[in-house]
């Protein structure tokens, strides 16, 4: 009537760390995208649960026999689509630590070491990307989640009592309108439609032909609002955006948002672990003026999924948007601690920085630059060696370890081309040996290769563009 026995948790657990060890060991193995058709899994899966329990052996056993096809390893170094997230030994440690302990870190009091350890861990990160420490970060799940948490903080900055009367049938509230680029995330959208600002309210600001906003283009439509009487309160500048990677020149856009007085959000959740290499400082230009920052861990750190580090010079106005006290979480220590659930939607946490003060403690500052660093040459590399056939074609800049290409024989129609590399992309991910995705940049379709798995070794990237170059050529 209890729990599993020690003897048996111990000795079944020693069994899926070795399951795990030989797992990430021979992951090349595997495909590292699931050739599986919809449905295939769930009809393995019996339709109604186990009345009596099960053997935990047989439901390890299961992993393999149920789930493997349908897994896409995102551990997998051939695993070069999106943008990697990589699973880390110290991250998979510190994961199994944090289900152990079981927190909710929904105040101090309900574990004061969850708390502190946070707070110790933002002060490194901060350090580790040379934010000055007027910036206070807190952990969320997604960029998502954090990004939405800046936008709520810039309408709550607009004083007109949002929080106590809402939105809904009011008719002395202005229409809200927050600015991105065209190559915005699609996050800062939905945290549009969730606070209310509506996806109309949401302008999207033309880029340059790097794909970078256009500061002109920005203060025009902000004039412009303003003269049809909308209230513009938000900028979100992205520093590495998710088809390119390119980079919005933030210092010009602070200049803006200090004149207009709007929050300046920046969304780096793919990029922002760059600043830690000191040629890569250049893109923090301008960051000590935005209010808002968001970068993932869970990215290009090596962290499990999921971990999204929100820092922001004004945590008084996140905890004015989100603080809500129940009776029964009022504690004695209140006035002298700091109780994270006052600062954002969900009260109950998962104790993640466990996974940034393991993984930051074994790689090192160093260490962990050293593989981004790596990252960011082999993409250079191969960047180059797209540049240097006549038959590819190279999309966009390369700041980051991001490429976007596309086969280009040089004697099709852009309708033939778009369809011949949606044919190659396709082939390219069924041949089982690497799994890549695409873009549409003006109107091409566009492969795009990431590098950021721990797992990135030359040979992969070598490997990949071989396989490449044959299955086009084909
Ligand atoms: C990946 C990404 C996001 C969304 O990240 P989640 O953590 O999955 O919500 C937002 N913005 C940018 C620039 C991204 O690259």
């Amino acid at each position: 009537m209890f729990d599993m026995p020690t003897e048996e948790f111990r000795k079944n657990g020693y069994k899926l760390v070795d399951w795990i060890s030989n797992y990430l060991k021979d992951i090349e193995k595997y495909p590292p995208l699931s050739q599986v058709k919809p449905g295939e899994i769930f009809a393995r899966i019996p339709s109604t649960p186990p009345q009596n329990g099960e053997e935990i052996e047989r439901v390890l056993e299961d992993i393999d026999r149920i789930l493997l096809d349908g897994i896409t390893h995102w551990n997998h170094p051939g695993f070069m689509a999106y943008f990697n997230s990589t699973s880390s030994g110290p991250g998979i440690l510190a994961e199994l630590l944090t289900a152990a302990l079981g927190i909710n870190g929904m105040l101090w009091k309900t574990s004061p070491a969850f708390t502190e350890l946070e707070r110790a861990m933002m002060n490194w990160f901060r350090q580790m990307i040379g934010l000055p420490e007027n910036y206070w970060g807190i952990i969320y799940d997604t960029a998502s989640t954090s990004s939405m948490h800046a936008i709520a903080s810039a309408r709550e900055q607009l004083n007109l009592g949002i929080r106590e009367k809402g939105i809904s049938g009011r008719n002395d509230l202005p229409k809200l309108t927050l600015y991105c680029s065209e190559q915005a995330h699609s996050s800062i959208e939905k945290g549009a439609l969730v606070l209310g600002i509506g996806l109309d309210g949401v302008k999207k600001i033309s880029v340059n032909e790097k794909f970078e906003m256009i500061p002109e283009k920005l203060e025009e439509a902000i004039r412009e609002d303003i003269r049809k009487g909308v209230k513009p309160f938000c900028v979100i500048a992205t520093v590495g955006t998710t088809s390119t990677t390119s980079v919005d020149p933030v210092d010009a856009i602070a200049e803006i948002t200090e004149k207009y007085n709007l929050w300046l959000h920046i969304d780096s959740a793919y990029a922002g672990v760059t600043a830690m290499i000191p040629e890569m400082k250049w893109i923090t230009k301008g960051w000590g003026r935005a209010d808002s920052i968001v970068i993932n861990p869970h990215k290009w750190m090596f962290t499990p999924m999921d971990l999204s580090i929100y820092f922001t010079r004004k945590p008084d106005i996140l905890k004015r948007a989100f603080s809500l006290v129940p009776e029964y979480l009022k504690t004695q220590v209140d006035d002298e601690v700091e109780n994270l659930m006052d600062y954002g939607i969900q009260l109950g946490r998962r104790f993640r920085s466990l996974k940034l003060w393991f993984i930051i403690r074994y790689f090192g500052v160093d260490g962990l630059a050293e593989r981004i660093r790596n990252h960011i040459q082999l993409a250079k590399e191969f960047a180059n060696w797209i540049d240097d056939e006549k038959d590819f074609e190279r999309l966009a800049p390369v700041p980051f370890s991001t490429v976007c290409f596309r086969y280009n024989p040089g004697d099709k129609t852009e309708q033939e081309l778009n369809e011949l590399n949606e044919k190659l992309l396709e082939n390219i991910n069924a041949s089982g040996k690497i799994f890549l995705s695409h873009t549409k940049l003006n109107g091409k379709f566009t492969i795009r290769l990431t590098i950021g798995s721990i797992r990135h070794e030359r040979r992969h990237i070598e490997e990949a563009w071989s396989l490449i170059k044959t299955i086009a050529r084909r």
